[in-house]
């Protein structure tokens, strides 16, 4: 067999420590510096990625992990895929960020999730007109640039099957895996110029395997890797597989001339099961979890390494999955305790970790005798730690939980509640934030750097507040809202709150694009020392007589886009994040408010890749927001909202939620998504958004009456709200205002008619 390695990890950070990569970006979208620049930046951090990672006693290092935008993308140029509306696009660079973004003629390729994790990729178009022809600068002069360097470089590209099953069919309804004897060629040709250029392995990424997959689809993997590893000249192949276990896919991988097999055993715990048939290959062995940031129990990933996956062919060490979902490390972090900061690895600690691995299974333990100490020291610190179990919590949690009777039904509230509020047939609103104007930008950019107090800033968040109370009674809208202008982050702004949760000041992790975001670290049971937004609410509802909604994120979105807790199941966080939701309805109530809306627009992305997890989520998803919405009374009205439409498997969750009203994005799908609530039985109130804030266009007045008449012919009137499909934040005040005067114009209009 080829040369092994011994220490690896799937992929790295790409955004810069300091996020450099996105000032760079930045800067030369907006036109103010050259592609040389912007390129001098890349080089500087891919060198300093890689010669980190081999100094480090990585062995075989990934390379083609870097991007100036996206992964996915990149391989939808390197196999000429790119959709014929940015072809004419003579420059490759300005080619490349058209697609990923679009310009002032071309609208963009769409964006979707990356798996379950908080990365969004680019979704490549595939027509039947689409001809793929190779183009493999980019990987080859990543290899090159690294061998250079004197780094044992692995080249890392998305494997074809994944690339197809992740690509979206234009023109076509054949699934795009038909195409698999296209690109097959040019994926070959490939493993013949890497072998050229000096790769001795490539790492292929096939993560679409660990979701359930059809025995076609299986066959077609099995096809394309028998396909591969028959090309003559090429480096030894690693089938990467990652975020869940390969399940029936495993045997069929096995069967087929790859050299190594990666397997995520964080993730994919059923992967050990399938090792036995891994007899004849490399398995590189996902301990270190690539996805969370806390340290690894280092006795018992050897111990895993020595037993169960004893019976590999050879053996590496490696992360789960890539490091892409960390950020780069502790080091930039201050303000952590001593416990909590012994507790945790981000992305090169975790890298330590593998190495330290490999180090003792290589039979050289003293050597790395300290990192086995200081990962014993965290296991027990933090099993021992008071912040951690909190008694008296767990046992309000108990005694809450079984004594819940919920609220009466949806019928008996909705008339109470109509009393109570007084609202027009066809009630409007908006979903929560307003323009996160230059002002308020600049007032916390002040507050964080001391130049104002917290008191001149609250002075000037109630101005906003003021404001857009003030804009909202002009408009005529029903329902208001006081706008969030003190939100950095719907999460965050409740995780710096709440204690059990920790806010890093540089953890930045890629979103997508430049876009990055800093996920607050649950560690510990959570607990709400005080209201979180009682004043600001009572402050907006001091200027104004009609309702303003109290506004709240919901738990399952809190722990969707937090790093959680994994020394207890999922389920048991989000118990406790709804309680503390719960104390904070109450309060809000206590206040006057008579409405109040718990967002929960990521409902849907913790939902398991996998078929048979999916209900478990589902009950417990749904009970905790019952949880933290069941503590009011009935005349209080509880509104959520989700950030999509295609409902799939969620559906009967939504209705499960039990909110009095529900806030869907619908704009763009018009009003199909009314037809599948009807389907489920769906008798509570729904706002399908009646335009897309996704856009600068302001919707005409009879553009929204038709789409409210059409939503009408699917739910009766008592039961529908007018309102956006999102929050307002990412627009201008102008639109909002122009936009918000014709909803209420439609409104108007369409209740006439009725
Ligand atoms: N209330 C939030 C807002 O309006 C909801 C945001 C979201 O849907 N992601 O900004
Ligand atoms: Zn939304």
């Amino acid at each position: 067999m080829t040369l092994t390695f011994t220490a690896t990890v799937l992929g790295s950070p790409r955004i810069g420590p300091q996020r450099e990569l996105k000032r760079a970006v930045e800067s030369y979208w907006a036109g103010r510096s050259d592609a040389a620049t912007l390129e001098s930046v890349a080089e500087g951090l891919r060198r300093r990625t890689w010669t980190q990672l081999r100094d480090a006693g990585i062995d075989s290092v990934p390379v083609n992990t870097f991007s100036y935008y996206d992964h996915v993308l990149d391989t939808a140029v390197m196999l000429g895929a790119l959709p014929e509306r940015v072809a004419g696009i003579a420059d490759p660079l300005d080619r490349y960020f058209a697609a990923a973004r679009g310009n002032d003629t071309i609208a963009p390729l769409e964006m979707t999730k990356w798996f379950d994790t908080n990365y969004h990729y680019i979704v490549p178009e595939i027509a039947p007109s689409t001809t793929f022809a190779l183009d493999a600068s980019k990987v080859l002069g990543e290899l090159r640039e690294a061998l250079a360097l004197g780094i044992p470089a692995r080249p890392v590209i998305v494997g074809p099957v994944t690339f197809l099953l992740l690509s979206k069919p234009v023109d076509t309804n054949e699934p795009l895996l038909g195409r698999l004897g296209e690109i097959l060629p040019l994926y070959a040709d490939l493993l013949g110029r890497l072998a050229e250029a000096g790769a001795e392995w490539v790492q292929f990424d096939e993560p679409a395997l660990v979701a359930d997959r059809s025995e076609e689809e299986i066959a077609a993997a099995r096809r394309a890797y028998d396909h591969l590893s028959g090309v003559d000249t090429r480096p030894a192949i690693l089938l990467a597989s990652y975020f869940g276990s390969l399940g029936e896919a495993l045997p069929a991988l096995a069967e087929t001339g790859v050299e190594g097999i990666a397997v995520d055993l964080v993730a994919g715990s059923d992967n050990l099961a399938g090792v036995p048939a891994l007899a004849h290959k490399h398995v590189v062995a996902g301990v270190v979890d690539g996805r969370n940031i806390w340290r690894t129990d280092l006795e018992k990933a050897l111990g895993q390494l020595g037993t169960q996956l004893g019976s590999a062919g050879s053996l590496a060490v490696s992360t789960s999955c890539s490091l892409l979902h960390v950020p780069y490390t502790l080091d930039a972090e201050s303000g952590l305790d001593k416990a909590l900061r012994s507790w945790l690895a981000f992305g090169s600690e975790k890298v330590r970790e593998v190495v330290a691995l490999a180090t003792a299974l290589a039979g050289r333990r003293d050597e790395v005798e300290d990192e086995f100490a200081l990962a014993r020291a965290a296991q027990s610190t933090r099993a021992n730690d008071g912040r951690l179990h909190d008694a008296a919590l767990r046992a309000r949690l108990n005694e809450i939980s079984s004594s819940d009777g919920g609220r009466a039904s949806a019928d008996a509230r909705r008339e109470i509640q109509t009393d109570k509020l007084g609202l027009p047939v066809l009630p409007t609103t908006t979903i929560g934030s307003y323009p996160q104007t230059t002002a308020i930008r600049v007032a916390r950019a002040a507050l964080r750097k001391g130049e104002i107090d917290e008191a001149e800033y609250i002075r000037r968040m109630q101005q906003e507040v003021a404001d857009v109370v003030a804009l909202q009674e002009k408009l005529g809208l029903g329902v208001l809202v006081h706008g969030e202008p003190e939100r950095n982050d719907m999460v965050q702004y409740f995780a710096e709150q709440l204690d059990g949760f920790f806010a890093t000041a540089n953890g930045w992790v890629q979103s997508y694009g430049s876009r990055c975001v800093r996920p607050p670290i649950l560690f510990g049971d959570v607990q709400r020392p005080h209201p979180m937004t009682v004043e600001w609410y009572r402050y907006a509802q001091s200027l104004t007589d009609k309702p303003v909604k109290g506004m709240l994120t919901g738990p399952v979105t809190i722990l969707a886009w937090s790093f959680v807790r994994d020394d207890q199941p999922l389920a048991d966080s989000a118990d406790q994040v709804a309680l503390a939701i719960r104390d904070e309805t109450i309060d809000l109530e206590a206040a006057g408010a008579r409405v109040v809306q718990v967002d929960e627009p990521a409902l849907r992305e913790l939902l398991p890749l996998r078929k048979k997890d999916q209900e478990e989520y589902l009950k417990w998803s749904v009970g905790s927001f019952r949880l933290a919405t069941s503590g009011v009374t009935d005349a209080t009205q509880i509104h959520t909202h989700l950030c999509y439409s295609e409902f799939g498997e969620v559906i009967d969750a939504i209705a499960g939620l039990d909110a009095d009203v529900t806030s869907i994005e619908a704009a763009r799908s018009r009003m199909e998504v009314l037809d599948d609530l009807n389907a489920v039985g769906f008798d509570l109130g729904v706002g399908p958004g009646v335009y897309d804030i996704h856009s600068p266009r302001v919707p005409s007045v009879d553009e929204i009456a038709e789409s409210l008449r059409a939503a009408l012919k699917a739910v009766p009137a008592q039961r529908l709200w007018v309102n956006p499909d999102c929050g307002l934040k990412t627009r201008g005040n102008e639109e909002v205002e122009a936009s918000l005067r014709n909803l209420v114009a439609a409104t108007e209009r369409v209740r006439a008619e009725l």
